[in-house]
């Protein structure tokens, strides 16, 4: 990649907020600046919605609702097919701007890119399934004819860690479903939605449909739209604490609601476990994102018998993982997404080494320009320790030993949280058991990877509600609908 390449995907990537059809500036005229955390450096200027942009994008979105619905299931699922064609036909442009905007190396931007892009063929094929059924009552005297319907008008509110993938993972299944949409980006990563509506529409989607409001001012711009009674649903990904507000603000108009909220997957490594299979999918459950993931591996809870050969082995690998800016081809972990990222990081690496953890790798921030932190190991990490219950969304590894099945299960149940579990084990019982016994919406059983277009994704607990992808995900963008009909 060169800077003349850069430079030219910024010039043509749009910049504007898109109602209705049309690329418009904010009500104020305002915009807002996009950084690469690699270098530092400003890479474009985008506007700043206000909350009457909101509204404008809202109106967009209800009036567009009732045609939409009506358009045939096989249209719907033809315009995702022709987005799903061209975002593969455009990947390197989307790779290269989540790059930019994000950090992440190219190499995992094309797998975003693969990975986002499978959804929209994913409900493009599940759109003309959408069904319903016609039975008897059981006292034979009436008949039940059940239909499904369109939500309608959908806020998404997406984080900036998969900027493609977050967006199509709801633009998909609500366009499949007949809703239309505003999509509010995080303002830390707006373009590759901008670039994704440009797609969009290129692949034939109506004016209103979908409609993208990046902004500075979350909360004011989105917080009239959950008031606001056109609205019928939010769909959200990002934090427990911001999730937990959004849920009680969507009380009032009773909107329906999906929650992707945060994790604290535990990486359950038994004494039976394949070690180099288990260090294998360690990494990629660490590594993957830079660890700027809500299934990133967040505790190594590993049997005594093996935890400080497993420690070893994970620091060497690590050790070897070149880190630099995104576009490097021989970068393997690029910076984290900004400044405060950085210290909060280095604050629970800090925080865990005086509580009396050992430090195998890493620990202190690279020097500037960029955001970087080294891939981290720490061994023999304390129970209570703040690294093990917070969200740590960075590539530090802590190991904890454990003794017995009960006491990892235990642990791994211990958090609030219930995203995704990874067990390592030869024992297939023992496998089913966990998934039985681990309080999750996921289980990566011998693998570091479980997200998938065609899985349903989703936690429990404080992690969510609702699934994404799959065949579940398009039922969170329909209604149900019973007709009682007399005995013919
Ligand atoms: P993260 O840790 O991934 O940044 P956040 O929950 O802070 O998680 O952000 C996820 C998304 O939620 C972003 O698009 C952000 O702008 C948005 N957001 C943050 N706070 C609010 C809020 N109070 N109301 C609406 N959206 C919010």
């Amino acid at each position: 990649v060169t800077d003349e390449t850069e430079r030219a995907l910024l010039a043509r990537t749009p910049t504007g907020l898109y109602i209705d059809g049309r690329w418009t500036a904010s009500e104020d005229g305002s915009r807002f600046e996009v950084v690469d955390p690699s270098t530092e450096a400003v890479v474009a200027s985008v506007a700043d919605a206000q909350p009457g942009d909101g509204v404008r994008a809202l109106a967009a979105a209800n009036a567009a609702q009732p045609s939409w619905a009506r358009t045939p299931p096989r249209v719907r699922a033809e315009i995702l097919r022709q987005a799903y064609e061209l975002v593969t036909i455009r990947a390197d442009e989307l790779a290269l701007l989540m790059t930019l905007e994000m950090g992440k190396p190219l190499a995992e931007a094309h797998g975003e890119v693969a990975y986002g892009a499978e959804f929209l063929r994913w409900f493009g094929e599940e759109a003309p399934r959408i069904s319903g059924r016609y039975s008897t009552a059981p006292d034979g005297a009436n008949r039940l004819l059940v239909t499904k319907r369109p939500v309608g008008p959908c806020l998404f509110i997406t984080p900036w860690n998969f900027p493609l993938a977050m967006a199509t993972r709801k633009i998909a299944p609500a366009v499949a479903a007949g809703c239309t949409m505003v999509l509010k980006p995080a303002e830390l990563t707006p373009l590759t939605a901008l670039l994704l509506a440009e797609i969009l529409q290129d692949a034939g989607l109506p004016a209103g449909v979908l409609n993208v409001i990046p902004t500075t001012s979350a909360a004011a711009v989105t917080g009239p739209l959950i008031k606001d009674g056109r609205l019928r649903k939010l769909s959200f990904t990002g934090s427990t604490a911001v999730g937990q507000r959004l849920i009680a603000d969507s009380a009032d108009q009773v909107l329906r609601v999906s929650m992707e909220l945060g994790g604290n997957a535990p990486f359950i490594v038994f004494e039976d476990a394949d070690l180099d299979a288990a260090v294998e999918g360690a990494l990629a459950a660490k590594l993957r994102n830079g660890g700027e993931a809500c299934v990133a591996a967040n505790r190594f809870l590993v049997h005594r018998s093996v935890a400080s050969e497993f420690g070893r082995l994970l620091a060497e690998r690590m050790a070897g993982v070149t880190v630099g800016r995104g576009t490097d081809p021989s970068t393997l972990l690029g910076p984290l997404i900004d400044a405060a990222a950085v210290s909060r990081v280095g604050g629970l690496v800090d925080g865990a080494v005086a509580a009396g953890a050992n430090l195998a790798l890493g620990g202190r921030p690279l020097d500037g320009p960029g955001y970087f932190f080294p891939p981290t190991v720490l061994t023999d990490v304390p129970a209570g320790a703040a690294i093990l219950d917070e969200e740590i969304f960075g590539p530090v590894a802590p190991v904890v030993a454990f003794d017995t099945e009960d006491e990892a299960v235990r642990l791994a149940n211990g958090t609030p949280y219930g995203l995704v579990c990874y067990v390592y084990t030869r024992d297939l019982d023992r496998g089913l058991r966990l998934g039985e016994r681990l309080e999750t919406g996921m289980l990566g059983l011998n693998t570091g990877v479980v997200s998938n277009p065609a899985a349903p994704f989703g936690g429990v607990k404080q992690s969510g509600l609702g699934r994404e992808g799959g065949r579940e995900g398009i039922e969170e963008y329909l209604e149900t609908c019973y007709i009682g009909i007399a005995d013919p």
